[in-house]
């Protein structure tokens, strides 16, 4: 499944919608808080403003030093909550120790969250009235909505719990009618019960770890793992070549669930904006 491929396809859609936005007067704007030097923070960054530069949004990248108190990270997120040009506010994680990343991540404007990660996000989610969704689970919904993967009646297994993957991700594939499982590391038989899944989401963070053992024939693999190897070389966490062999889709890394993530970051940020128009 070809996340690159879907992502260039919404480039061009998204760059349409950016161009109407303009002929009503608005610029998509989206800001970037990146504190201190974290070199692969720095990476992601620079993707993200690459990206939303060619959309043609108004994008600003606000770098600041690694010792700003939280105090004065809270009064510039208020200060872009109250500034009409940006309609996304994202805070690159990780933030320094000093500093209560959830403390932070809750001050922003809701509506402006373009990540998805604000508690009043994440509970419009739980109750089935989405509004900002989390990146990187929203971008696999697209991937089997381009595939046209019925997911109704389906089993869904998601191995991975975390609040910004395997959580959101569990309440779209529900909302989408299918039977949900949510594995983690304490899950018993894990590699049995991954073989009843006819769609199988696996975000670890680990190399690999996902071999032909795990999987049903026919099924539907999503690899959201992100992992250097020995070589440096960035890697999933299902073994593709062998999974390859089974599965009947499987995203690949790279090109596969990450082009997607920044993808609906940035559509989420023209969402804002044209709320912001009506
Ligand atoms: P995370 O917060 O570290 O969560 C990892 C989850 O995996 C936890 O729920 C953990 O279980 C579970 N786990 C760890 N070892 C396991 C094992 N041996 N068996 C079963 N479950 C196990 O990670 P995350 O933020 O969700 O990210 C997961 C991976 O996706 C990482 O490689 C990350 O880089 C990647 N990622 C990629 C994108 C993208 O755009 N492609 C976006 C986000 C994340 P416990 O809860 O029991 O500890």
């Amino acid at each position: 499944m070809d996340g690159k491929g879907l992502a260039d396809e919404m480039q061009i859609e998204m760059i349409e919608a950016v161009q109407e936005l303009k002929k009503n007067g608005i610029t998509p704007g989206l800001v970037v808080l990146l504190v201190g030097e974290n070199p692969a923070s720095q990476t992601y960054v620079k993707n993200k403003e690459k990206r939303a530069v060619a959309l043609g949004f108004h994008s600003l990248v606000k770098r600041l030093p690694a010792t700003i108190s939280e105090a004065d990270l809270l009064k510039e997120i208020d200060h872009y909550n109250q500034d009409n040009d940006f309609h996304g506010i994202l805070v690159q994680l990780p933030l320094p120790a000093h500093i209560d990343s959830e403390k932070v991540l809750n001050a922003i404007d809701s509506t402006k969250d373009v990540d998805g990660f604000h508690p009043v996000n994440m509970g419009k989610l739980l109750i089935g009235k989405p509004d900002m969704i989390p990146c990187t689970p929203y971008g696999i919904m697209k991937i089997f909505a381009r595939y046209q993967i019925d997911l109704a009646g389906k089993n869904a297994v998601i191995i991975g719990r975390s609040n910004i993957v395997g959580k959101p991700m569990a309440q779209l594939l529900l909302m989408e009618d299918a039977t949900v499982t949510i594995a983690h590391s304490k899950t018993a038989n894990l590699a049995e019960l991954a073989r009843t899944a006819d769609i199988l989401v696996v975000a670890i963070g680990r190399g690999h770890f996902v071999t032909k053992e795990f999987i049903k024939p026919g099924a539907v693999v999503i690899d959201v793992g992100m992992n250097r190897d020995e070589n440096g070389k960035l890697i999933g966490d299902v073994a593709s070549a062998e999974v390859a062999e089974i599965a009947g889709y499987l995203t690949p890394v790279p090109k596969g669930v990450g082009p997607m993530t920044i993808t609906m970051l940035l559509y989420q940020t023209i969402k804002s904006a044209e709320t912001a128009l009506s």
